[in-house]
């Protein structure tokens, strides 16, 4: 892993996602290196030519006093979109703890989303803040294919157990089911596992990109050879995604949860 400094000219930056109103970064890259993941355009702006996504990190520097939490009152900020706040590397360089601790008293809605058991660590400045939910991302309970498709995260059951005990701390939860594999991602047997101490559920499928179709075809011929053509046919043909949100919206449904399903939906995307 190469790892650098950077100035960071400002920490917390304007989002283009919807429904969300700013994101905070502390790292460029990303040591999970997630085989799908859809961060890795980040090599070509952050002069990263030629390294390769999961083996490099900028620890982010930047001026803390520049942090204003009342400037963001009403709005939602995410922590984080093209890299995870709970690296390894968290541990050392605490990046993501400072900058929650200059934010508390914020009146901003805070989002918190990452594959990482070491949330834990900052349950307590989860419970300064009025207005924070903590998720985790996951897709299998399945330990050895979790390991093939993101190397260096938290085992499934590691990330449930974090979330369970930030829950019992008393802090809003969610569990995101992303991104759906498509005959692996067993959600029904997530939400049984997690569905006394998640109060949320949101899903996401797999996007076919350039760069990860390789990869992900690759480990589907490996490990599951069975699905290859499946998953040949549903790079062309969006008709899967459309049955499994019915049938994720009927099973949610029936189990009174709390629930959105974030498909994308219109082909995949080829930029
Ligand atoms: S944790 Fe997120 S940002 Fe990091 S490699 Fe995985 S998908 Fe990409």
């Amino acid at each position: 892993m190469k790892v650098d400094f950077r100035e960071a000219k400002s920490i917390i930056t304007k989002s283009n996602i919807p429904s969300i109103d700013y994101v905070i970064n502390p790292y460029t890259g990303c040591q999970h290196g997630c085989i799908y993941c859809y961060a890795e355009f980040m090599i070509r702006f952050t002069g990263h030519k030629g390294d390769k996504w999961g083996q490099f990190l900028d620890i982010k520097t930047f001026d803390l006093n520049k942090i204003k939490p009342q400037k963001y009152s009403g709005k939602v900020i995410l922590l984080s979109s093209v890299t995870d706040p709970y690296l390894p590397l968290e541990k050392k360089y605490q990046n993501t703890r400072k900058i929650l601790e200059r934010l508390i008293g914020t009146e901003a809605e805070i989002s918190i989303l990452t594959k990482s058991k070491l949330v834990v660590r900052d349950i307590d400045l989860f419970k300064k803040f009025k207005n924070i939910r903590v998720g985790i991302s996951i897709n299998t309970l399945d330990e050895n294919f979790a390991r093939i498709i993101e190397r260096a995260a938290s085992k499934p059951l590691d990330r449930l157990e974090a979330i369970k005990q930030i829950s019992e701390a008393g802090i809003e939860t969610y569990i995101f089911i992303s991104p759906f594999f498509p005959e692996i991602t067993d959600f029904r047997a997530i939400i049984e596992e997690s569905k006394g101490y998640a109060t949320r559920f949101s899903f996401e499928n797999l996007n076919f990109r350039p760069h990860n179709v390789p990869r992900i075809i690759k480990v589907i011929k490996q490990h599951y050879p069975e699905l290859l053509s499946k998953y040949k046919q549903i790079q062309k043909d969006q008709g899967y995604w459309d049955i499994l949100e019915h049938e994720i919206k009927a099973h949610c449904e029936e189990m009174n949860l709390n629930f959105e399903i974030e498909f994308h939906h219109g082909g995949f995307s080829k930029s």
